[in-house]
């Protein structure tokens, strides 16, 4: 157990930082959040937080005064910023990981260089557009860096689109449109000598956001190892700690490729707050706080959908069962497609 002087301190004040921070309290864990925003649902549930610029050096050493050890719910933090605090303070997952998986090039060709099989990619190169190869289309041209839920995102059906777009730079990553039946998650955590893998989560996306996750994925048995064995794999390479979502295309041939990875938890893994024994949210806090490995139980089945944008009002007004757990994260601002709850059916 940390001493009672501890305090996790967590880098965004979102429903990831708000799931963490009540997954904290819940083990007698002190929490700080560190967030840029005032609309941070998560810093009602810490203990203390601060507001920032990410860059603000004054900021982050106070931060740095107030806590024992970091982690952050979400992967774009400057990598220059963490790896400076980690000069006082142990950072997990480490800043190195993260450097490597918030590139999306970094991150497939790491995962190549290790025997994974990722969707095939190029560079842009705004100058050599012409030389593309027309069975390389349709694509998908995604920003390298700081994209999510499909922001910076634009599609490409053939050569002559791609060539008439304006690209502002060259920092995009092409990547050749996978025609998948399925798509499904693993969910690992990784403690200091132990690697446990959730069972395999499938996802359904719609404009490039999760709108739905089930638990069990429908796969077969054999695909169902393949993606957890990956995962564990990737997690042993990058000698992980805490949690970490790793995500699939599955072919109908049963290729599993590696569409990308997210070094923290994750929102397919939201239904495992009421369908495992221990949570992802539970699981990341013991990993990164050095606690007792206790092996995650699955209990029940689940569904989960996510809450987006005005739909919010209407899971506000929906009564549930006793089957039925929704999660309002309490955000001010309603905008179109923004995560603002979830909720879960157990089965
Ligand atoms: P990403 O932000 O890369 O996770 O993409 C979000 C979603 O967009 C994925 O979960 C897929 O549904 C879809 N998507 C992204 N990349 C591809 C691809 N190369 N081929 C097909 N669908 C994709």
């Amino acid at each position: 157990m940390p001493s009672k002087n501890f305090v996790l301190g967590i880098f965004g004040g979102g429903q990831l930082g708000k799931l963490l921070a009540i997954a904290a309290k819940r083990l007698k864990i002190k929490t700080c959040i560190y967030t840029n925003s005032i609309d941070s649902p998560a810093i009602y549930y810490s203990d203390d937080f601060i507001i920032g610029s990410y860059l603000d050096k004054k900021k982050l050493n106070i931060f740095i005064k107030k806590i024992s050890i970091i982690t952050f719910e979400f992967e774009n933090i400057p990598f220059s910023i963490l790896k400076n605090l980690e000069k006082n303070i142990p950072v997990f997952p480490k800043p190195e990981i993260l450097k490597t998986l918030q590139n999306r090039i970094s991150e497939k060709i790491f995962l190549n260089n290790i025997g994974v099989r990722t969707t095939e990619f190029k560079k842009l190169k705004r100058n050599k557009l012409k030389s593309l190869d027309n069975n390389f289309f349709p694509i998908l041209a995604k920003t390298i860096n700081l994209g999510y839920d499909g922001k910076g995102q634009t599609f490409f059906k053939n050569k002559s689109e791609i060539i008439k777009y304006k690209f502002p730079n060259d920092k995009y990553i092409l990547e050749k449109i996978v025609n998948f039946t399925q798509e499904i998650s693993v969910v690992i955590v990784a403690y200091k000598k132990k690697i446990f893998a959730y069972e395999p989560i499938e996802n359904f996306h719609s404009e490039q956001i999760l709108r739905q996750s089930i638990s069990p994925a429908r796969i077969s048995r054999n695909i169902n190892e393949k993606a957890k064995t990956i995962a564990i794999r990737i997690a042993k390479k990058l000698n992980y700690r805490g949690v970490m979502c790793v995500e699939y295309f599955l072919k109908k041939n049963g290729d599993l490729l590696v569409n990308e990875i997210a070094p923290r938890v994750h929102n397919s893994g939201h239904l495992t707050l009421d369908s495992y024994n221990i949570s992802q949210f539970q699981s990341h806090i013991r990993s990164v706080c050095n606690l007792k490995f206790i092996q995650p139980k699955k209990i029940k089945n689940a569904i989960m959908k996510n809450a987006l944008g005005k739909n919010i009002y209407k899971f506000r007004e929906r009564k549930a069962n006793n089957k039925e757990f929704f999660y309002d994260y309490g955000k001010m601002y309603v905008k179109d497609n923004r995560k603002l709850g979830h909720l879960t059916k157990v089965y």
